[in-house]
């Protein structure tokens, strides 16, 4: 007889549970999906993603705000549908997001264009779409928008993002507010290239723009960045210029390894206090979440193909790799690897270095794990919805996996697997010899 008990959720996110030892999200087991769509498979949950922005709605309810959905984070189809169904805008960050964007039936106006190097045909594009805002990130960037809204007979709505030189305390690759990297307008030269853009008749100033980092999980940062970007609103207005939104950017962290950022709601009722304390209480407030919207409703399935137990090293080698998720490789990111079916608690467990079949010594997924396993068990790599798909290559000729969505006790299939003849497709032979 078996038991349908909940087994303790040890070290499990929200939205997934042991039941009868099976990994489950929401009412889905994940083995089931794993042997329906084959490995590597990642798989999404709508309550997971929807409760997160949840979270930001209650925090900025009964504000004047736009969720703008960093797309970046992940960008499937799918998923940009769930979230722009449930209001959200989307910030982008190319002519090819663009595109998706429109495709998701996201509303224009909005969208928000982020990024350092837009070139000419992707903000001729933009305009011709009809976006809410670009986010300018230079000065000469800001004359060549004017020059094209203006060979076009428009107007872009322009925020400038401001670098408020503020440390995030995160990793050095995904922070963005101090001085010394590639984003954003210096604190000090804000207010000239306010005064500037306002005088440009291809231009239309709507709004101010800063995002301090990513994987933020302390709000002294924020609040600091707040701060600054206020100083600088009165700074602006005072020369004349109006700022509708105030856009404070994305960056909120998620629970990767233990990790405790601020909830959104908790989070912005702090900030909202520190905006009416200093009379900004009806200001529009835009903010461009990623992660914290779609890291952690997402995993990543795979299957263990061998083990190999060495002098120094016992690798578990699977079939996901740096291909299918980055992260490791390129930041030293933590994710956590659970077992899918629950191991009997009487088995001894290994320490392994969890990699992938790529030729290159930086496909690892896990370093020193403790895990009691066998070839032919399915792992799940946990956080797995941001920045793993979206980043994925084709790097020794890996298909893409593919990706299921889970709503309640269904899921659907919301990206096929890629073949070698997708990757073909837009390859030329030579002509015969
Ligand atoms: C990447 C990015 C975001 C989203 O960052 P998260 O850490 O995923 O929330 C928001 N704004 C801009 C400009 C970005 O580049």
């Amino acid at each position: 007889m078996t038991t349908t008990s909940d087994l303790p959720a040890a070290d499990l996110l929200p939205f997934f549970a042991y039941r009868d030892q099976q990994l489950v999200m929401e009412g889905v087991p994940l083995e089931r999906l794993a042997h329906e769509h084959g490995t590597p498979l990642f798989v999404y949950s709508k309550a997971a993603m929807l409760s997160a922005l949840a979270a930001y709605q209650r925090g900025l309810k009964g504000r004047p705000h736009l969720i703008c959905y960093a797309m970046k984070a992940n960008s499937s189809l799918a998923i940009l549908q769930t979230l722009v169904r449930a209001g959200c805008g989307l910030d982008i960050v190319s002519g090819g997001e663009l595109e998706r964007a429109l495709a998701a039936g996201v509303e224009p106006s909005k969208v928000i264009f982020s990024g350092v190097g837009k070139t000419r045909a992707e903000m001729r594009q933009a305009l011709t779409a009809g976006i809410g805002c670009f986010n300018v990130e230079s000065r000469a960037e800001l004359d060549v928008l004017n020059e094209v809204a203006h060979d076009m007979g428009r107007r872009a709505p322009v925020s400038v993002r401001v670098n408020p030189n503020v440390d995030a305390q995160t990793h050095p690759y995904i922070s963005t507010g101090l001085k010394g990297n590639k984003f954003g307008i210096a604190h000090e030269d804000v207010i000239d290239t306010y005064v500037h853009a306002a005088a440009c008749d291809g231009l239309r100033v709507v709004g101010i723009d800063c995002h301090i980092g990513s994987q933020i999980t302390q709000t002294g940062p924020y609040l600091d960045a707040m701060d600054r970007v206020l100083d600088l609103v009165e700074a602006i207005e005072a020369r004349g210029v109006a700022i509708e939104h105030i856009d404070f950017g994305g960056g909120l962290g998620i629970d990767y390894q233990g990790d405790t950022p601020p909830e959104a709601d908790a989070l912005w009722s702090q900030l909202l206090q520190r905006m009416e304390a200093r009379g900004y209480g009806d200001r529009k407030i835009y903010i461009e979440p990623g992660r914290s919207l779609v890291g952690n409703a997402g995993v990543c399935l795979t299957e263990v193909l061998y083990l190999k137990p060495g002098e120094h090293k016992n690798f578990l080698i699977v079939d996901a790799a740096m291909n299918d998720l980055p992260r490791p490789a390129m930041y030293q990111a933590f994710h956590r690897i659970v077992p899918v079916a629950q191991p009997q608690t009487e088995e001894q467990a290994t320490t392994w270095d969890v990699v992938g079949p790529v030729c290159e010594s930086g496909d690892w997924l896990g370093r020193d794990r403790a895990l009691s396993v066998r070839a032919g068990d399915l792992l799940a790599v946990m956080s797995a919805g941001a920045y793993c798909m979206s980043m994925a290559s084709n790097y020794n000729t890996r298909g893409r996996a593919a990706e299921v969505l889970v709503d309640g006790t269904r899921s659907t299939l919301i990206r096929e697997r890629e073949t070698p003849a997708d990757q073909f497709r837009t390859e030329r032979m030579l002509p015969a010899a």
